[in-house]
C-alpha cells in the first residue's frame, strides 16, 4: 500500500507542486487548503494518513493549533512543518507543539523528499500501529458511587431512587462507562455519541457533563466520577478512590 500523505497548504502553486512531486515518488497525496478542513479530517480519522505536511499560516485554524490538537488524539502521525516562518522561536514552537521536522520555505525539493522518506522510515506503518481508541467493551450494567445503571432496561437509580435520564444522557453515560479510565476528548464525544464532527459546539458537551454530575455526584462542583482533564476532555472513573489518587485530574 502506498504511504498516504496529507498536505495542508493554502498557496495553490506550492500545494500542486508538492502533490505532483510526491505522487511521482509513489505516495498517495490528499490536499487541503484550510486549517479547518485539515482539523476535521484528522479528528475524524488521523489513521487514514502516514504523514502530515503542514503549513503554519493557514485560513481558519493555524498549523500550530493543528499540531497541538492532533497530538492529543494521535501521538504517532509524523508531522513535517513547511513554513515561511524561519525564526528560531517559530521552529522551537513547532517542535514544542509536536512537529517532528521543520523545513523553511522556499525549500529544496530533494531535501523535502529526503525528509519525507526519513520520517516514513522512522515511523512504523500506521496500519500496524496501535489504534488510538481501544475497542470499547459492551457493558450492560454498572454500579458506581451511589448509582446503579442498567443500560438494557434503562433503569437508573441514585441512592435507591429512580432517576430519569434522556436518551442522549444515557448514551453519553454509556460511552463513558464503556471507556472508563480513559481520557476522552470533547471532539471524540461529539463524533461517537452525537455522530457529528467539527461544527457542533463542544460547549454543549460540557452542558451534558454538568447534568450527569448533578445527577450522580455527591458534590457536582467537586466530581469524583466525571473528571475534567484540563485542555483535553473528560475521564470517567467508577471507583472514586482511584480519582483521588489521580494526578492528572483537576477539579
Ligand atoms: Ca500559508
Amino acid at each position: 500500500m502506498k504511504p498516504r500523505i496529507l498536505v495542508v497548504e493554502d498557496e495553490t502553486h506550492i500545494a500542486q507542486g508538492l502533490k505532483y512531486n510526491l505522487e511521482a515518488e509513489g505516495y498517495k497525496v490528499s490536499l487541503v487548503d484550510t486549517g479547518t478542513t485539515a482539523m476535521k479530517l484528522l479528528e475524524n480519522d488521523s489513521q487514514a494518513y502516514d504523514l502530515l505536511i503542514l503549513d503554519l499560516m493557514l485560513p481558519g485554524v493555524s498549523g500550530y493549533t493543528i499540531c497541538e490538537k492532533l497530538r492529543q488524539i494521535d501521538q504517532s502521525l509524523p508531522i513535517l512543518i513547511l513554513s515561511a516562518r524561519s525564526l528560531a522561536e517559530d521552529r522551537a514552537r513547532g517542535f514544542d507543539v509536536g512537529a517532528n521536522q521543520y523545513l523553511n520555505k522556499p525549500f529544496d525539493l530533494d531535501e523535502l523528499l529526503a525528509r519525507v522518506r526519513n520520517l516514513l522510515r522512522l515511523h512504523p506503518k500506521r496500519e500496524n500501529a496501535p489504534k488510538p481508541k481501544p475497542l470499547s467493551t459492551k457493558v450492560t450494567e454498572i454500579q458506581f458511587g451511589r448509582a446503579s445503571v442498567n443500560f438494557e432496561t434503562y433503569q437508573v437509580t441514585v441512592d435507591g431512587r429512580d432517576v430519569k435520564l434522556t436518551h442522549k444522557e444515557l448514551s453519553l453515560l454509556r460511552y463513558f462507562v464503556e471507556n472508563q479510565g480513559r481520557v476522552i476528548s470533547r471532539q471524540e464525544l461529539l463524533t461517537e455519541v452525537w455522530d457529528v464532527s467539527g461544527e457542533m459546539q463542544t460547549r454543549s458537551v460540557d452542558q451534558f457533563l454538568l447534568r450527569l454530575r448533578k445527577t450522580f455526584e455527591i458534590d457536582p462542583a467537586n466530581p469524583k466520577h466525571f473528571l475534567t482533564i484540563r485542555d483535553v476532555g473528560y475521564r470517567f472513573v467508577p471507583n472514586s478512590s482511584e480519582a483521588e489518587d489521580s494526578t492528572v485530574a483537576d477539579h
